[in-house]
């Protein structure tokens, strides 16, 4: 898939967002072709990628402009807040099967 518009021309109708929700860059890997929806709550947009992909291009384009434009002690002290925020995820869903331990593994 070397035509950047390929994909465009190829979305269905159903799908939500525009062609700048997908990832052509995806397009030449083995499962670069999958429909996803973007986990962003305020997007929530339908785009075409990678199969493990979570969030559109333009969510994740968005973001990165604004951590570019941070200063490195901006960036670190984001970094340390979502760590935070994952590992007080991880806590909360501990009884989970899916994050990955048993409700006896936390439980006592
Ligand atoms: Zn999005």
């Amino acid at each position: 898939m070397s035509n950047p518009t390929l994909w465009g021309n190829f979305r269905p109708l159903w799908m939500t967002g525009t062609a700048a929700c997908d990832w052509l860059e995806d397009a030449p890997h083995e499962n670069g072709g999958y429909y996803n929806k973007c986990m962003v709550p305020q997007c929530r947009a339908d785009f075409i990628g990678h199969k493990r992909r979570h969030v559109c291009r333009r969510c994740y384009m968005s973001a990165k402009a604004v951590y570019d434009r941070m200063t490195p002690e901006e960036r670190v002290a984001h970094d340390r807040k979502i760590r935070e925020e994952i590992e007080q995820f991880m806590r909360e869903n501990a009884h989970c099967p899916s994050v990955g331990a048993t409700k006896d593994d936390h439980d006592n």
